[in-house]
């Protein structure tokens, strides 16, 4: 298994800036299950001009090819929306140093029809995010990195990527409602999205371990009203369809006792 060394140097970078796992969309506030809960005609609207996806687990399959079949319409919408060459897919695999002829990234761009970057380091490095801004900087209408959307379903690698890529605003004097003025430090940068569900499971405990960090960054170092700002962005959600809901919240002793119990 190749070693991610961007990734494993993550940690180091935590210790200095927590919020780095944070993603926009958080736990606590409105979450998103996979891109079908995106709005993307909504995010188009607010000014977002250009998306970048994760592959494994968020579109296909680990190690596949192959679009998620639920996803289908979601996935059409995206690339209408944005436009076909605004729509991004940047994979540790395919794409990748280990992509060997860039065959899986082809594979990938005939079955999803979209670009795949070509990279020189895993996510999250800075070198990826250098192949990053030069792809949407070369686009006939270039996309400045605060219209883009970052999606993925890795803390440590898709999150942290993208939100290495904020800016820091000049620090801005709010009032929140208690009436308490503070000072709003947010950063100018990607929305980041993090899809929670994953379509096969892989790399459980380091996702789990993940979730508890990020839990933990919500729970000691986000000021309150920092996430009550965030709530604003619920309306870039969409809900599921009910059945979708209902399927995925059972689980697998309610499943076997449903199918036994049938007649
Ligand atoms: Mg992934």
């Amino acid at each position: 298994m190749p070693i991610n060394v961007p990734g494993i140097l993550v940690p180091l970078h935590l210790l200095i800036n927590p919020r780095l796992i944070v993603p926009s969309l958080v736990v606590k506030g409105p979450s998103i299950k996979d891109i079908r809960q995106l709005d993307f005609p909504e995010l188009y609207r607010a000014g977002y001009r250009g998306a970048v996806f994760d592959k494994d687990n968020c579109l296909t399959l680990p190690h596949q090819d192959r679009l998620v079949p639920e996803l289908t319409e979601a996935w059409k919408e995206c690339r209408q929306t944005f436009g076909e060459g605004n729509v991004l897919i940047v994979s540790n695999t395919a794409g990748s140093h280990l992509d060997a002829g860039d065959i899986q990234a082809e594979s990938v761009t005939y079955h999803l029809s979209a670009p795949v970057l070509r990279h020189p380091s895993f996510k999250p490095s800075y070198a990826c995010i250098a192949s990053i801004r030069a792809y949407f900087g070369s686009l006939p209408t270039p996309v400045r990195d605060d219209e883009l959307v970052i999606v993925g379903d890795r803390i440590l690698t898709d999150v942290v990527l993208a939100n290495r890529m904020a800016r820091r605003n000049k620090p801005q004097e709010i009032a929140p409602p208690n009436g308490e003025k503070m000072t709003d430090v947010r950063k100018a940068g990607p929305l980041t999205v993090l899809t929670e569900d994953v379509w096969r499971r892989e790399s459980t405990v380091l996702r789990w371990m993940e979730k508890g960090m990020l839990r933990g960054v919500e729970r000691w170092v986000l000021p309150a009203h920092e996430l009550s700002a965030r709530q604003e962005l619920r309306r870039f959600v969409r809900d599921l369809p009910v059945s979708e809901v209902s399927e995925k919240r059972e689980g697998l002793w309610q499943k076997l006792w449903r199918t036994l119990r049938k007649p």
